[in-house]
């Protein structure tokens, strides 16, 4: 009996099939098209293990009749699902319509097909190892499975060229097999091996193209390739979005700052523009925080360790935090650790942020009482562990809200806090901040009494070589700093009059010599015709001639030796480090900041 072989294939598709639909698969019609073919291949040899053996025991003819009735309508179903299948992997990427036709097309065919095998005569042959089937019904199954296999190796062999190569090469090899055994089981009919011949198929299918792991795994690195598509157009939209905003707030907070220090102004004036400074000042800060998380997201943000002075970060941010306390009358204590050394070693631009953050938060949420701001440490070996904690008796937090308190936009108690001003973006930034700096922070808190945010960060000590080199360089910088610059002279570059103006008011108390031209262009001619300038202050996003472009351009010029720096509104991380790289001296950001244009027109002009 040839009931070994079909016997085996039984058991081993069982066993694909358990394997297959007992995995998590992604839906597609690829996958779906391969269950398919997996249930007509499990009917088929079904069928014709029976006929077999009814074939040789009974030798039953009109049951043999009727089973291969069911059969035969299956070879065509499975060529047919296979070619459709090809037709999936060839038309997916472009054409998927053509593809939904196809199939639409091959779906009524092969009804067709079913009901003209049922109606097609066909003998039953018995011999001595089984019963199979011959004749027109026979001839015309063949020819069908023919038709749609030569299709299936043309549309494969289309598809060699391009980039589907990896999926058609074993489809190809698939369907020479396939066609090699039907070519076999035509010429020597009892041999009965195309059953086993499909599952050999399926299985080799499974391991190559149509594992579930893999498809799960290119499905996931397609979201990734797509999310960082979206990723990388976000950032490119924040990037431009932060320059339109600050251009005009650059105009605002730099007209309103140079209003406010005029004598004559009326005290309601005086009162309007503080609002418009505050106003601003708010806006900027949203911007600023939008930026930080989609940076903190895209992965660009770095954390960049320097020498700090602690003791001067810490008076910093107690004057900052009092000049929010205002008119609240709120009492604020603060204290340090006198065994924190002088010197540390970490970002403090992120240190000073984040404790800048909870102490705001305080002063927002805190109505009467205190505010405590503390920094215990604890040393071992030349790493100290600052343990940062702003206490204070404000509104608290619901114990139940606390998991949400960072998480971005999110704000509790809007009712009760809405006359407070923010965004739910802090905390969220102050936690993937001190993350990134390999921190904590934690809070506890009793709702309406009063909230305790900790947080604690390692930063390395410095050795006492490296603080008297420190030092050194400070007092170099302080010498430094008692020079007149009054009388220099600055060129200011900008397209946009306003910004031209907004510079000339911030220089005026300088009493620098201040020239201005709106194009790169002209900045290029009047170096070219021998002015001599002690700094050029250069916008960057310019029409025509960028000022990248102008610098490369004036460069070029050969006794150019005049510092340049970059003034523009495109904030964006890394973006000092790119204008370094370009050949730019320093970076300015707009609004421009009184104490970053004081610490450039020091450094350049001294
Ligand atoms: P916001 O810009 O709204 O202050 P944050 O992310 O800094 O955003 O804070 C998120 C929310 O956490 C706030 O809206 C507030 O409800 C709550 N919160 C933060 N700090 C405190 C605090 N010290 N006391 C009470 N509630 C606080």
């Amino acid at each position: 009996m040839n009931l070994i072989l079909p016997i085996h294939s039984l058991f081993l598709l069982i066993l694909l099939i358990i394997i297959y639909f007992g995995k998590k698969r992604i839906k597609s019609d690829e996958t779906k098209l391969y269950s398919y073919l997996l249930l007509i291949s499990l009917a088929n040899i079904i069928f014709n293990i029976v006929g077999i053996y009814v074939g040789y025991t009974s030798g039953e003819v009109a049951f043999l009749y009727f089973l291969n009735h069911l059969d035969l309508p299956l070879y065509i179903l499975w060529s047919s699902t296979i070619f459709v299948y090809i037709m999936y992997v060839a038309l997916n990427q472009r054409k998927i319509d053509s593809y939904y036709k196809i199939k639409t097309f091959v779906k009524y065919c092969d009804i067709l097909c079913v009901i003209a095998t049922i109606f097609l005569p066909f003998n039953i042959i018995i011999n001595d190892s089984a019963g199979y089937a011959a004749g027109l019904c026979v001839n015309f199954v063949y020819a069908l499975c023919g038709i749609y296999i030569v299709s299936c190796l043309i549309i494969s062999f289309s598809l060699l060229k391009k980039e589907t190569i990896k999926k058609t090469i074993p489809i190809f090899a698939f369907l020479l097999l396939g066609a090699f055994a039907a070519l076999v089981q035509k010429n020597f009919p009892s041999l009965i091996v195309v059953p086993s011949m499909i599952v050999f198929i399926e299985f080799i299918m499974y391991f190559t193209i149509e594992n579930p792991d893999v498809k799960m795994i290119e499905r996931l690195n397609e979201a990734k390739e797509q999310a960082e598509k979206a990723n990388h157009a976000k950032s490119d939209f924040l990037s431009s979005m932060s320059h339109e905003i600050r251009t005009p707030l650059n105009a605002i907070v730099g007209f309103s700052n140079g209003l406010i220090e005029e004598d004559d102004l009326k005290e309601k004036a005086k009162e309007d523009v503080k609002n418009i400074i505050m106003a601003s000042g708010s806006l900027l800060e949203l911007v600023n925080g939008i930026l930080d998380i989609s940076k903190i997201e895209a992965g660009k943000l770095e954390i960049i360790d320097n020498y700090y002075n602690f003791p001067k970060m810490f008076n910093e941010l107690v004057l900052l935090t009092k000049a929010r306390l205002g008119e609240k009358g709120l009492e604020f204590k603060y204290t340090y650790d006198s065994t924190i050394p002088e010197y540390l070693y970490g970002d403090v631009t992120r240190v000073k942020q984040v404790i800048l953050n909870i102490l705001t938060n305080s002063v927002k949420y805190t109505n009467e009482g205190f505010i405590d701001f503390k920094v215990n440490s604890i040393i071992k070996g030349d790493i100290i562990r600052l343990i940062i904690s702003v206490e204070d008796s404000g509104i608290g937090i619901k114990k139940e809200k606390i998991d949400k308190l960072f998480t971005k936009f999110e704000r509790l108690d809007v009712e009760k806090d809405s006359t407070v001003e923010g965004t739910g973006l802090g905390l969220a930034i102050t936690k993937k901040l001190v993350e990134m700096m390999g921190g904590k922070i934690v809070v506890q808190s009793v709702y309406g009494k009063g909230s305790i945010f900790t947080i604690s960060l390692d930063q390395k000590i410095v050795s006492k070589e490296e603080v008297e080199k420190i030092k050194k360089q400070e007092v170099v910088k302080e010498t430094n700093e008692v020079l007149d610059i009054s009388n220099k002279s600055v060129l200011v570059v900008d397209d946009n009059n306003l910004n031209i103006k907004v510079a000339e008011r911030l220089l005026e108390k300088y009493k620098l010599k201040i020239e201005s031209v709106t194009s790169g262009q002209e900045c290029i001619d009047k170096i070219a015709c021998g002015n001599k300038y002690d700094l050029i202050l250069l916008d960057d996003m310019m029409p025509k001639l960028s000022g990248s472009e102008t610098l490369v351009k004036l460069k070029e010029i050969e006794s150019f030796n005049t510092p340049v720096v970059a003034l523009t509104a495109n904030a964006i991380s890394g973006m000092k480090e790119e204008y370094l790289k370009k050949g730019f001296d320093d970076y300015l950001s707009k609004p421009i900041e009184k104490d970053e244009l004081n610490r450039v027109l020091k450094k350049y002009l001294s």
